[in-house]
């Protein structure tokens, strides 16, 4: 294997660089351009008419390329499924968090190599999916040590790694939520921080199993005082104080966003420089629920970001594509604009300025789009077009 060396990356029917100063539109949009890669780099953008000379040339066929999907919302690190709960929900049932127990009784029952193992294999998933960065929460685990495993067994696979101890109150300590608070901000954040970068709370009034508002603050006032960049999981039930919350503490992003009130809407307005909107309409989807307005906040100025939310509970799909395809068909935005929150836009609730666009000096995380443009990622759904384009040189095998 060798990355010595520059490659362009030719015969492209389009570039998104997702960079307004760099190409047509929003997208910044290059037909026919091509990108030179150096190292794990991105050198040189431009129309392939222009391209300097490199060391070698990789021909993507007419095909396009993207920046790599960014999926800022993910909760890997679990065992077992909820097939079931799925199948349940679909003929009725309501949601209300609950079934989280499930999983966690089932991830603190796997051995680390078998945890280890599931995580692998999503990973591989994503990547096939075309999404070169993802975040990983903790959460199924709700122990000081199965916090701390999953944590750090999530590190082996992403820097953006996420302490959700406060995911849910365990089902035993239900009559004892101080005591839980107490152990996720104290010997839990303690255990767990040095594997995180981010905390989070699933801020619900909405859900008994889930945190208030004053609560919710205590867990992120903690994580902030260990060094931790602030998220939320909020308004995904119902109306709620997450949002407002989130904007408060200059969280970088607030998760869901299902219920907004007219306020939220101005508040996430407001900060629009600080806190990002993340939906996850594959939970919408999975859970046959409304989803947000994305086409309003847009319009108002809210800075947004779509996600994947994978999770064995609410929405058991990695595909960046598919939430794309769901965020034009449902929400109201056009495919530029859910491709923009899909890679600069969860780069930015990331606070990442070295991904999810395709200009000089940024990481060479390049997407390809098995289709002579990117409206096909909304057009052609549930088909798999987009894969990671791999520039690293195998040696040949047999
Ligand atoms: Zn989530």
């Amino acid at each position: 294997m060798s990355g010595a060396g520059s490659v362009l990356i030719a015969g492209a029917s389009e570039v998104v660089t997702g960079d307004a100063t760099l190409g047509r539109g929003d997208l910044g949009l290059i037909p026919d351009g091509a990108v030179v890669v150096e190292g794990d780099r991105i050198a040189w953008v431009g129309p392939a008419s222009e391209a300097p000379e490199a060391d070698r040339r990789v021909d993507v066929g007419g095909r396009t390329v993207i920046p790599g999907f960014v999926d800022s919302h993910s909760h890997l690190v679990f065992a077992g499924d909820r097939a079931r709960e799925f199948t349940a929900r679909m003929a009725g049932e309501r949601y209300d968090g609950g079934g989280i127990g499930v999983s966690v009784a089932a991830t603190r029952a796997a051995s680390d190599d078998e945890l280890r193992a599931l995580v692998a294999g999503r990973i591989a998933e994503i990547r096939a999916g075309g999404t070169t960065t993802v975040e990983i929460k903790s959460g199924y685990g709700l122990s000081v040590a199965d916090e701390e495993r999953s944590l750090r067994i999530a590190r082996e696979f992403t820097e953006e790694t996420t302490f959700l101890g406060a995911h849910v109150v365990p089902q035993a300590l239900l009559e004892e939520r101080d005591a839980y608070l107490d152990l996720v901000t104290g010997p839990m954040l303690a255990a767990c921080a040095p594997h995180a970068r981010w905390i989070d709370v699933f801020c619900e009034p909405h859900s008994a199993h889930a945190f208030t508002e004053a609560e919710s603050r205590r867990v992120l006032e903690a994580g902030r005082a260990a060094g931790l960049g602030l998220r939320v999981h909020g308004n995904q039930l119902g109306p709620g104080p997450g949002v407002r919350l989130a904007v408060e503490l200059e969280a970088a992003s607030v998760d869901h966003c299902t219920y907004l009130t007219d306020d939220d809407i101005d508040a996430l307005a407001g900060a629009a420089d600080t806190t990002v909107a993340t939906l996850l309409p594959g939970v919408e989807f999975s859970t046959r629920s409304p989803y947000p307005d994305a086409r309003r906040l847009l319009d108002a100025g809210v800075s947004l970001a779509l996600a994947s939310d994978c999770n064995p509970g609410t929405c058991y799909t990695s595909s960046m594509a598919f939430v794309i395809a769901l965020a034009v068909r449902e929400m109201g935005l056009t495919v530029a604009e859910a491709l923009l929150a899909a890679t600069a836009g969860s780069a930015m609730s990331l606070r990442r300025n070295d991904i999810g666009i395709i200009s000089t000096g940024r990481r060479a995380d390049l997407t390809v789009v098995d289709a002579p443009s990117h409206e096909h990622l909304a057009y052609r759904p549930g088909m798999a077009l987009a894969r990671v384009l791999d520039l690293i040189e195998r040696a040949p095998s047999g």
